[in-house]
């Protein structure tokens, strides 16, 4: 190391060489140095700690270097650390498959890995295309929901509704027509609305964020709302696409949030707390109908879509531990107690004349405020920095703030979110 190096802070070696992802640089030119990790706290590089109030993107549910987690994928480094996965297979692979079909929705059959969250949505894209292509049908129209997210890659960023930076790339889309998500008060229109267009069936498949809409500031719907759209499309042979990259294991309440809803999903996207947040992995899981529809003679009909890091064995184990700390009674009484602190802490400020509405879904929690903010203003870093100041790593989008902390915050780490949410609320 030189020793300018040795001297000089991560936030300013950084500007050297460095672009951030959904980052203006010129705006927002400096970055937090992060040392280290541990549990639910983010230490930064004075050693100032912050509890991770997202989970770092809600990857990190069990918690920052969890040991039991670093322990199995250190011991899987040593026996394998990555092969191909065409043509070979390895155990933490079919390992992985057995035990998450335990806890999947009883009709996914089939496992398909990629890289991230943003490809597993592209794979179920691709699976619900060629499905439709594979029986000769032509279906080349995708149906989601408004506001949705599911991610920056093409197809994903095409089906994602919130679409403020797709700007530039909007000519090169997928064709994508959108419904607004289901209150009491439209469902019936929807549901007239989606029979009238049916009519005309070229949709192969429609993609949702199910009950909650990560990026759309946590928005939730109605799970009855949700139940009618997904039978009607689905007596029309349109595939259901479930992205549960942001929703998935545990963070609803239940394992996953297609559990709550009758019909199930003839697609699954995984990723995010998949891997606990170790290494990135994504996952698509589909039923066995939709499989045998590539199963054939003809080798044209298979899925040729294949990342050179599929189904990386360090990715499978980190993930298989995850699985097994999710089923614990430990982490599920860190679920049970987040929601009851939640609920408790809702009691407290839902009346406040800063806040507009509240709302929770396990150990989702979500305020929005009653002030119009910028997705980037100047209001909204305000309150980031209030919150950092305060020891407390939130992201504000919008006028909402949100919690959804690792599983294994302990109250007094979350006593210090609340306390800088109510001390926000003074402020603003
Ligand atoms: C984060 C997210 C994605 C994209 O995942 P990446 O790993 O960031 O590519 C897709 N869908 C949902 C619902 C997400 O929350």
């Amino acid at each position: 190391m030189r020793k300018t190096e040795a001297l000089e802070k991560l936030t300013d070696r950084d500007k050297k060489h460095l672009w951030h992802p959904l980052t203006q640089h010129k705006v927002s030119p400096d970055m937090l140095g992060i040392a280290r990790a541990e549990g639910a706290l983010i230490f930064d590089e004075d050693g100032k700690d912050y509890v991770d109030g997202i989970a770092s993107w809600y990857t990190c549910m069990y918690g920052h270097c969890n040991p039991y987690i670093l322990k199995k994928v250190s011991e899987q480094m040593q026996r394998l650390d990555q092969v191909v996965f065409s043509g070979f297979t390895h155990e933490p692979a079919v390992k992985l498959s057995e035990e998450l079909i335990k806890i999947l929705p009883e009709n996914q059959e089939k496992l398909f890995f990629s890289d991230n969250g943003s490809t597993a949505t592209e794979v179920g894209i691709k699976m619900a295309l060629q499905y439709h292509h594979n029986q000769g049908e032509k279906r080349n129209v995708l149906l989601a929901f408004e506001e949705g997210f599911h991610g920056d890659t093409f197809g994903a960023m095409s089906v994602s509704g919130l679409s403020v930076y797709n700007g530039p790339f909007a000519d090169f889309f997928i064709e994508v027509e959108r419904i607004p998500v289901p209150t009491e008060t439209n469902i019936h229109q929807i549901l007239t609305f989606l029979e009238r267009r049916l009519e005309h069936n070229n949709i192969a498949g429609f993609i949702y964020e199910p009950l909650v809409q990560g990026a759309a500031a946590m928005k939730m719907h109605d799970v009855d709302g949700l139940d009618k759209i997904l039978g009607l499309l689905k007596e029309h042979g349109i595939l259901l696409i479930a992205d549960e990259v942001m929703t998935g294991f545990g963070k609803t309440g239940k394992y996953f949030a297609s559990d709550y809803l009758d019909t199930q999903p003839d697609i699954m996207c995984l990723s995010k707390a998949l891997t606990a947040g170790l290494v990135p992995m994504g996952l698509t899981t589909c039923t066995q109908e939709v499989y045998m529809a590539f199963y054939s003679d003809d080798v044209a009909k298979g899925l040729f879509h294949g990342h050179t890091y599929t189904a990386n064995p360090l990715a499978c184990a980190a993930a298989l531990a995850a699985l097994e700390l999710l089923q614990t009674e430990e982490i599920q009484t860190g679920i049970q107690n987040t929601i009851q602190w939640h609920q408790k802490f809702d009691e407290e400020i839902k009346h406040h004349p800063k806040v507009a509405s509240t709302r929770q879904l396990g150990v989702i929690y979500a305020l929005d405020l009653n002030i119009k903010m910028e997705r980037y203003g100047n209001l909204r870093n305000q309150l980031f920095k209030h919150f950092m100041d305060q020891g407390v790593f939130l992201r504000p989008l919008g006028e909402t703030i949100y919690i959804l902390a690792p599983f294994i915050t302990t109250k007094e780490q979350m006593e210090r979110i609340y306390g800088a949410i109510k001390s926000a609320l003074e402020l603003v």
